[in-house]
């Protein structure tokens, strides 16, 4: 098994008397601040004028700078805005303003990997990846618990690269649950690849397809949405818990031989062989190069398919029924 690092083995020091700005106050940028500065860090959010986030870092107490003003203080400067937006404000406002031995930090290797971002020599660059969502970083750190990180060195400039990382990873609590050493391109592209073929593009057009094939045949929609979407929640659950085996051990022996039965048939070698394929055109830049055209001609593929999959009969039907869920209610 590959090494795991945990808060024992974080050196604090590296990092107690440094200067950290986190430009963005975003899913992934209010919960690192917040958990830095209540970490003991000294943290300025960097954010642009007029920006929406301004008030919100300031009501909870944060120290806000235009970018530029929180890099040139900085020992540290943590990129937390949109990754489509990275190379643009680096180019503009980070890169001028960063001193020499400072370090720059990611939270997904996109933009180094596909060189949207090229540092000078002179610096540090290094990764510390929540496997989690931002709300799910602030959340677990003020609850005593922690979401597991990514951590990887790109540039090692001071030769402190990585022990910075590993004191950072533990500022946000991400030590508390293990950090796992990895390289830009690993991150990069297995990210890439599990969004993708797994997590959203896999498992939404699943749901689609089942919900789809019952209303087709003639099944209410309510009760198609109950089994492919909502009933999914309830299985990840129990994978999440205690594997593949916790989940079959609590269906139905019915449902754990349809299960054996008709898996494959559903992901048979023609997805597989289109899983490396997607995979492929991660790795040669394909897509990299497909997404940062389409921000550059104002996302007219990226904003049509969102507007139709937001029509989808499944979304008009989960918001009725959500409706009358009283515990999702926000
Ligand atoms: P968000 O979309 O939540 O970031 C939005 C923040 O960036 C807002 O505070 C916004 O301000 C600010 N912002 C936008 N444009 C600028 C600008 N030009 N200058 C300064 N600030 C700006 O980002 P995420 O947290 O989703 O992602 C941040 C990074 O973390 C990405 O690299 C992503 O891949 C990575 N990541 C994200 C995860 C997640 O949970 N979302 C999980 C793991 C990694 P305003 O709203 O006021 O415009
Ligand atoms: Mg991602
Ligand atoms: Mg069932």
């Amino acid at each position: 098994m590959s090494k795991l690092y945990y808060d024992l083995d974080a050196n604090w020091d590296m990092i107690s008397s440094k200067k950290i700005a986190v430009i963005g106050y975003g899913s992934q940028g209010h919960a690192h601040a917040l958990n830095l500065k209540e970490s003991g860090i000294d943290v300025t959010v960097g954010l642009y004028k007029g920006s929406k986030s301004w008030h919100k870092a300031e009501n909870d107490g944060v120290k806000v700078a235009a970018v530029a003003d929180a890099v040139s203080g900085a020992d540290i400067v943590m990129i937390l805005i949109p990754d489509e937006k990275q190379g643009q404000v680096y180019r503009d406002h980070i890169a001028p303003n960063l001193k020499a031995g400072a370090a720059l930090a990611f939270a997904h290797g996109f933009n180094i990997h596909f060189s949207q971002v090229v540092p000078p020599d002179n610096i540090d660059v290094f990764m510390v990846a929540p496997k989690g969502p931002g709300h799910l970083v602030r959340r677990m750190y003020t609850e005593g618990k922690g979401v597991p990180c990514l951590m990887a060195v790109h540039q090692n400039f001071t030769g402190n690269a990585q022990e910075l990382a590993l004191a950072y990873a533990r500022g946000i609590g991400g030590t508390r649950a293990g950090v796992l050493a990895t390289t830009f391109k690993e991150e990069t592209e297995t990210d890439l690849f599990g969004e993708q073929a797994v997590l959203c593009g896999g498992v939404t057009e699943l749901i689609k397809a089942g919900f789809e094939t019952l209303v087709e045949a003639g099944y209410q929609p309510e009760s198609a949405y109950f089994e492919c979407l909502h009933e999914m929640k309830l299985i990840v659950d129990l994978m999440y818990e205690g594997g593949i085996g916790m989940m079959r051990y609590s269906i139905s022996d019915t449902a754990e031989f349809g299960d054996y039965m008709t898996g494959r048939r559903i992901i048979p070698d023609a997805t597989r062989a289109e899983m490396k394929q997607i995979l492929a055109e991660i790795q040669n830049g394909e897509f990299a190069k497909k997404w940062i055209l389409e921000n550059q001609a104002n996302r007219p593929v990226f904003n049509a398919m969102r507007r139709s999959e937001a029509e989808h009969q499944i979304e008009k039907v989960g918001r009725d029924l959500r409706a009358m869920m009283p515990w999702l209610k926000k």
